[in-house]
């Protein structure tokens, strides 16, 4: 019963952040654009897709449609492609909500399924990912490697099976980045369908966010001092932060760098016995080093985060998935092999 609801109320509250997301701008390629586009609704024609009309956000989310739209779409040839978003629920340090990186998946993948609707959907995203190591913040989840495998590979095989030949898997957390690759060779030789998985954050390269993002600027130029502020990029800082307010501000709360230190955190005085011995098999992560100063850098980085750089950011991976599905889908109809 309690389960039930509160998955009722996780779907509801994508299906919400989703509608809100497609209003937010990421839809046009410039952020003057995109601000202008806040108060309209999505506008699928000026974009790349196929629509000639305002295609309802809600539309290419499977979980939001009917088995008789869901159908009707496959039979009449409109929707071939499906795309799997995987997240995770973990800790974004003091200022991100743990459903973070389920959120940005689901959001990259539903702005990518828009712009080239009616052809794609948006399975229903795996929540949870592959996170032992954030265990030792609050609020953490984690499934193991295989479960995590399994499910991803039940739902792609359970799309294949309702005649979808395209299917990309898109990955918002890195711990899940690695299985994927490595599962999908298999999962092709068992399914014969072009099937692929990327990291949204695969669209951009280093040099690229340094061009609109302080910290990506500071590291190329070599002017963040220690190997902490260096690799503190890739999580809860300027850029995931950035996505964040701009799609979905209720889910970023202010927190300063003296409110950040006043709290005293530490990855060993902060672990209980039950997480320590949880924690054992990922020994680098046990210690104070670099774990401390890197969560400290990225909360200090997070404040450089606007929803203007957020909103490139979701357009810029935006069209990485848009092209790399429109590439697999014409890889499918012309009887190709994927890659
Ligand atoms: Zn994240």
């Amino acid at each position: 019963m309690q389960a039930g609801f509160s998955r009722r109320r996780f779907l509801r509250s994508l299906g919400a952040a989703g509608a809100a997301g497609s209003i937010l701008g990421s839809a046009t390629s410039s952020p003057a654009a995109a601000s202008d586009s806040r108060s309209v609704p999505l506008i699928a024609s000026s974009m790349s897709g196929s629509s000639s009309g305002f295609v309802h956000p809600q539309k290419v989310l499977l979980w939001e449609r009917t088995r008789k739209e869901v159908r009707e779409d496959l039979q009449s040839g409109n929707l071939k492609a499906a795309i799997v978003p995987t997240g995770s629920t973990e800790q974004h340090n003091e200022h991100l909500a743990l459903i973070t990186d389920a959120a940005t998946a689901t959001l990259f993948a539903q702005q990518a399924a828009l712009r080239l609707y009616p052809q794609v959907t948006v399975s229903t995203p795996c929540p949870v990912g592959y996170s032992p190591y954030h265990m030792a913040r609050k609020g953490s989840l984690t499934l193991r490697k295989e479960t995590f495998l399994a499910y991803v590979f039940d739902v792609i095989e359970s799309l294949t099976a309702h005649g979808f030949g395209t299917i990309l898997v898109v990955n918002g957390h890195g711990g899940n980045h690695g299985l994927l690759k490595g599962a999908v060779p298999e999962w092709r030789r068992k399914l014969g369908v072009t099937l692929d998985a990327v990291s949204y954050g695969e669209g951009y390269t280093d040099e690229e966010l340094a061009t609109f993002l302080t910290s990506y600027r500071q590291k190329l130029e070599g002017k963040l001092d220690t190997l902490a502020r260096q690799t503190a990029h890739s999580h809860a800082s300027e850029n995931e932060t950035s996505i964040l307010m701009a799609a979905y501000p209720d889910r970023v709360r202010f927190i300063t760098l003296e409110e950040y230190d006043q709290a005293g955190l530490n990855y060993e005085s902060d672990m209980p016995p039950k997480v320590w011995e949880y924690m054992e098999p990922f020994e680098a992560q046990r210690t104070t080093n670099p774990e401390n100063p890197r969560d400290r850098a990225r909360q200090e980085q997070a404040l450089l985060a606007t929803p203007e750089k957020g909103e490139r950011l979701i357009a810029m991976g935006t069209r990485y998935i848009v092209d790399r599905l429109q590439r697999m889908m014409q890889a499918t109809d012309a009887g190709r092999p994927w890659p």
